[in-house]
C-alpha cells in the first residue's frame, strides 16, 4: 500500500515540512496564506507535469516509512471532494468528525476543514494524521484526501505567460499543472510514473475540472470575505462552510452533479448580499 504525504504549509515551523499543494503565481510575496508564497523554481524540479507524463516520484512503495502521515499540523486541507469520499467510504460526515478527526480554521478569508494532527478520541495521542494506523500505514488509503494522493506532486496555477514560456501549446487549456516537490518525500528513488497512475484520482479529468473551479472559488470568494465586515463576513464563511462541508453529500450519487448545484446555490445566495455591500 502506497500513502502519501500531506503538503504542509512553511509557518508550520521546524518538523512540520512540506509545502501545500495549491500554489498560485500572483500570490506570490503574500507570506502566510494558503495560495502559497513559495519560489517554485527553490521547492521544484523546475518542470510543469501533466497527468499523462512520467513523473519521477517513485518511492519503493514506501518501505516501512511513514514520514509524510507525521508531524501533520494543520496542513491537509479537504475540498469537497475530499469530504464526499470520506463520506462514501468511512461512512462518516462532517459532523461525525469534527474535533475528533478534523477541524476547521481560518483560510484565506474562508473557514476550511482540514485532518487534525492525531485522533482526540484516542488516549495514545502522538503525532500523526489520526487516519494512520499502528503499523504505519494509512487506514483510509482508498479515500485518501487529494493532498495524500498526489504528494509529493503539488498543484500550480501558473499565469498565462508563465505557462506560454514554459510549452506553449503542450499547457493549452490548462488552468493549473503539477509540479515536484523535490525535497519532501525522503524515500523518493526518482523512478519514472506515469503521474496520471500516481494521482490514483477516479475520473481524473472530471476532479481536475473541479479542482479548477474550486481554487477560482476559494480565491475569489475569499478575497470578498475579507472585504466584509463583522457579522457579515462571518455568516458567509458559516454558511459557505455548511453549504460545501457540512450538508451531507448523498453517498449512491455522484459528487460533481452535487458540488455543481450547490456552487449554483452559492453563487446565487452571495449575489444579492454582495451587491448590498457594494462588493460585486
Ligand atoms: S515520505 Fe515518501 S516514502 Fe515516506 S511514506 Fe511518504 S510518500 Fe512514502
Ligand atoms: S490520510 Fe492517510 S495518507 Fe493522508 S496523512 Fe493521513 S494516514 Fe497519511
Amino acid at each position: 500500500m502506497r500513502r502519501r504525504r500531506r503538503l504542509g504549509s512553511p509557518k508550520d515551523g521546524p518538523g512540520k515540512r512540506g509545502y501545500r499543494a495549491d500554489l498560485s503565481a500572483e500570490n506570490r510575496g503574500e507570506g502566510d496564506r494558503m495560495l502559497r508564497d513559495v519560489d517554485i523554481e527553490e521547492i521544484s524540479d523546475g518542470k510543469f507535469y501533466l497527468p499523462d507524463d512520467m513523473a519521477p516520484t517513485g518511492c519503493g512503495g514506501c518501505a516501512g516509512c511513514s514520514e509524510c502521515c507525521r508531524n501533520t499540523g494543520d496542513s491537509i486541507i479537504l475540498d469537497p471532494y475530499d469530504m464526499y469520499r470520506l463520506t462514501v467510504g468511512i461512512h462518516r460526515t462532517f459532523t461525525d468528525m469534527i474535533e475528533k478527526q478534523i477541524e476547521i480554521r481560518l483560510v484565506d478569508g474562508l473557514i476550511l476543514p482540514n485532518l487534525m494532527e492525531h485522533d482526540e478520541t484516542q488516549e495514545d495521542k502522538e503525532d500523526g494524521c489520526p487516519f494512520l494506523g499502528g503499523d504505519g500505514r494509512c487506514t483510509i488509503h482508498a479515500f485518501r484526501p487529494s493532498f495524500c494522493r498526489m504528494f509529493p506532486m503539488g498543484r500550480y496555477y501558473p499565469d498565462p505567460e508563465e505557462l506560454r514560456q514554459k510549452g506553449g501549446q503542450r499547457f493549452s487549456g490548462r488552468t493549473f499543472v503539477y509540479i515536484l516537490q523535490k525535497e519532501e518525500c525522503p524515500g523518493r528513488t526518482g523512478t519514472p510514473v506515469l503521474l496520471r497512475d500516481w494521482l490514483d484520482t477516479p475520473d481524473l479529468d472530471a476532479y481536475e475540472k473541479f479542482a479548477a473551479d474550486w481554487h477560482d472559488f476559494l480565491r475569489t470568494a475569499g478575497q470578498k470575505t475579507e472585504l466584509l465586515t463583522g457579522q457579515s463576513a462571518d455568516q458567509m464563511r458559516r454558511y459557505i462552510l455548511q453549504v460545501f462541508y457540512v450538508q451531507p453529500y448523498q453517498t449512491g450519487q455522484d459528487f460533481y452533479p452535487q458540488y455543481a448545484a450547490r456552487r449554483k446555490k452559492v453563487r446565487e445566495t452571495l449575489a444579492p448580499v454582495l451587491q448590498a455591500q457594494g462588493r460585486n
